[in-house]
């Protein structure tokens, strides 16, 4: 088969966390169609797509991320692209949230990354062509309202995939980081199904973004395969925003 029909992702086995939900769903499916093997370490792994290698793990537990990475390298014999994606939210002022739920969303959102990582990195190492993508969030680089401790996580996110890109980079480990804005996904559905009135409240999250609409989780799919793509071998440290133009754009009012 010639290069240029050769599929973007074929021969690499990629590991997606969260990959049974939302954008994680979304990145196992894109990665899946470029010809990648996935496996997906979830909470929940009977939600994911059958056809993927779904294992339970829970990124707060390192004895379980263990396991699962060794399954994972078990069936495939190798472990080549890291999506870090899972992650939970919270709501709240810095003065809403008690230390328990400090130290809980920290340990899922932030040291579950370096978990998965840290298992998975004795084998990233062997591999030709090495990546490992962080979801991030608008969080990490805007300052929103009732969102102190959800967004000191996601900029944690943000300098961990500085940092690892860094030390990974002469072992052949490229890092780097997606940045979505608001994201149609079962956890924005949650949100606005909590609401007084969701209707208001989606209509107030579209106006947020520039572009006057949430964000598809394919976009953002598509966004984390380019930055896990053996395409983009220059491309490493960066944080790729795909916010409907949030962070960057100011535009007068129609
Ligand atoms: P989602 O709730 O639809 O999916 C999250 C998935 O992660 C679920 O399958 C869940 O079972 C899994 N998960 C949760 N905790 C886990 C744990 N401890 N161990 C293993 N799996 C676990 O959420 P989503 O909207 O798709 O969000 C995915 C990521 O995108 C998160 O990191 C989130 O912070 C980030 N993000 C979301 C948005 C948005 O608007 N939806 C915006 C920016 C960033």
């Amino acid at each position: 088969m010639s290069k240029a029909s050769r599929p973007e992702f074929g021969d690499l086995v990629a590991v997606v966390t969260g990959g049974a939900s939302g954008i994680g769903a979304a990145i196992a499916r894109r990665l899946h169609d470029g010809g990648a093997q996935v496996a997906v370490l979830d909470l929940q792994p009977e939600a994911a797509d059958a056809a993927y290698f779904a294992v339970s793990a829970n990124v707060a537990d390192d004895a379980s991320v263990r396991a699962a990475i060794a399954a994972v390298a078990e069936k495939f014999g190798r472990i080549d692209i890291v999506i870090n994606n899972a992650g939970i939210g919270a709501h709240g002022t810095v003065a809403d949230n008690d230390d328990d739920e400090w130290l809980r969303v920290f340990n899922i959102n932030v040291v579950g990354m370096a978990r998965v990582s840290r298992a998975a990195l004795p084998f990233l190492r062997k591999s030709p062509s090495a990546a490992i993508v962080n979801t991030a969030s608008i969080a990490a680089t805007a300052g929103l309202p009732m969102r102190a401790l959800y967004s000191a996580s996601k900029g944690a996110v943000l300098s961990l995939t500085r940092a690892m890109a860094a030390d990974h980079l002469r072992e052949g480990v490229r890092v780097n980081c997606v940045n979505p804005g608001t994201a149609d996904t079962p956890w924005v559905g949650r949100l606005l199904d909590s609401a007084a009135d969701p209707a208001a409240e989606r209509a107030a999250l579209e106006a947020r973004q520039p572009h006057g609409r949430l964000v598809s989780a394919d976009e953002v799919a598509d966004a984390v395969a380019y930055l896990a793509s053996p395409r983009s071998g220059s491309t490493t440290g960066t944080s790729l925003a795909v916010d409907g133009g949030m962070q960057n754009l100011r535009l007068r009012p129609e």
